[in-house]
């Protein structure tokens, strides 16, 4: 964030940030207006905490943007508090990070960012610039996630839907060159092209599957053949 914002934040916030924050505020300046919002509104509770409670006065410890959404980081955080953070980084996932204008959160390969549609095509066409000679829209392609559904709450392991034969059948058959969907939390698309296959994988790129359920394997995550947070499907539409 631009300096001289970041300077009104800790002018605003002179309790909430008294200890300051190590690498300042980790967004894009489009968020400054609803950062100002809350921390006006958490100076309240901590000059109210001063003046009531033995306790000691909450702090701010990190403010920085994660998945594409606000996260803040408060040490010894009242209720009240809580509950304005939670509204705030709602609330972010509904502003342009860049310019402050409405936005959505966007995909474009394994990035998030919450942009404004002039913001989101700028993306896709810097994406397109920079990979030049690489123009496969399907790989290269922006997807809109879903509101309601946000990334990191949809990543923890659980149990696969069962494949339809349909379904088994064509993970049965799949080939290098191929193209599928990658589903991340089951919100968030992204297609991928097969780039190896074994008896018990399917690896496009990066991502390895499970070539009898479909399932993403990553056992840094706990994600196993039966238990996963991504998953890839077929590209074709049923
Ligand atoms: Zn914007």
């Amino acid at each position: 964030m631009e300096k001289s914002l970041e300077r009104t934040l800790f002018t605003e916030g002179r309790r909430l940030y008294r200890n300051g924050l190590q690498w300042g505020f980790e967004c894009c300046d489009g968020w400054f207006l609803l950062l100002v919002d809350l921390t006006r509104n958490l100076e309240k509770l901590c000059e109210n905490q001063e003046a009531t409670s033995p306790m000691p006065v909450m702090a701010a410890r990190q403010v920085k943007e994660k998945f594409g959404g606000l996260r803040f980081y408060l040490e010894d955080a009242a209720p009240a508090a809580s509950k304005l953070i939670r509204e705030a980084e709602h609330k972010a996932l509904t502003i342009c990070e860049l310019c402050g204008e409405p936005g959505r959160l966007c995909q474009i390969g394994g990035w998030f960012q919450t942009l404004c549609d002039a913001h989101a095509k700028a993306w896709v066409r810097r994406e397109h610039e920079t990979n030049n000679g690489d123009e496969d829209p399907l790989t290269r392609g922006l997807f809109r996630v879903p509101p309601g559904i946000y990334p990191e709450d949809a990543l923890g392991p659980a149990p696969l839907q069962p494949l339809s034969s349909k379904e088994a059948t064509w993970l049965s058959g799949l080939e290098p060159g191929a193209l599928a969907i990658r589903w991340l939390g089951g919100c968030c698309m992204m297609q991928v092209k097969v780039t190896e296959v074994t008896p018990e994988t399917i690896l496009c790129g990066p991502f390895r599957f499970s070539r009898l359920t479909g399932a993403e394997l990553d056992p840094a995550l706990g994600w196993t053949a039966a238990m996963s947070g991504s998953w890839i499907r077929t590209a074709e539409p049923d």
